[in-house]
């Protein structure tokens, strides 16, 4: 059995890279489920597929486990980069509020945990601790403040992208916590707050919850 390390959070929680730091530290692997409801939403936006009532077993999808060497594919295309794009961030919650989409997600990412080389896999999302790893020993939720949360990735950005980036962050939020609550932990369920945290002491903090478990 692979171990599972569940990880949950909003949009800029830094849940992605101090999960992926973790990962490394362990040598686990670590597994972004959000690029797989992106690529979806990328391969609805191409036509290659067509929602609701899509058969996923069409749903031609590689993701890579390793921490050092982060891709995504899906329908022959490396969609690394394309899926960040902000019309497939708009776009993918839309597709993520489908029930259908949902149950198919958990049973891939259980099947991508399963199918792994690692002895732990870290998995990161919005609903890993509630719905598809509600058994796991560690089951973590990383938050942090809004206005952090903006601070952070504003540092990549310019003003006008930043503007977007509010609202879209925002909205995106919205939507996606009417269908899972990942904005209050869950009972067992461990709450890292990162506001007054810089990165080397998140990461730390999440490795002292694994070693407690
Ligand atoms: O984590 P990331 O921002 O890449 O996720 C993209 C979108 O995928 C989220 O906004 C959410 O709609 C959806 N998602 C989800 N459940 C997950 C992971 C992602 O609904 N476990």
């Amino acid at each position: 059995m692979v171990q599972i390390i569940a990880v949950d959070g909003p949009a800029g929680s830094g849940k992605s890279s101090v999960s992926k730091a973790v990962a490394r530290k362990l040598g686990f692997g670590y597994l972004d489920t959000g690029a797989a409801y992106r690529a979806l939403a990328w391969a609805v936006m191409e036509g290659k597929l067509s929602l609701p009532g899509a058969d996923f077993n069409g749903f031609d999808y590689q993701i890579s486990l390793d921490p050092n060497n982060f891709w995504v594919k899906t329908f022959g295309t490396d969609v690394t980069e394309a899926i960040r794009d902000p019309r497939i961030s708009e776009s993918v919650s839309v597709v993520a509020q489908i029930p259908a989409v949902r149950a198919y997600m958990k049973s891939l990412t259980l099947h991508l945990v399963a199918a792994s080389d690692f002895p732990g896999v870290v998995v990161e999302g919005r609903d890993i601790t509630t719905v598809v790893a509600p058994d796991a020993k560690v089951r973590i939720l990383l938050t942090a403040d809004e206005a952090t949360r903006l601070e952070r990735r504003a540092k990549e950005l310019t003003p006008e992208q930043l503007d977007t980036l509010k609202v879209g962050l925002r909205e995106r939020d919205a939507i996606d916590s009417k269908v899972v609550d990942f904005l209050k932990p869950a009972d067992g369920v461990t709450l890292v707050d990162s506001t007054e945290l810089n990165f080397e002491q998140t990461v730390d903090a999440v490795l002292s919850i694994i070693r407690e478990h």
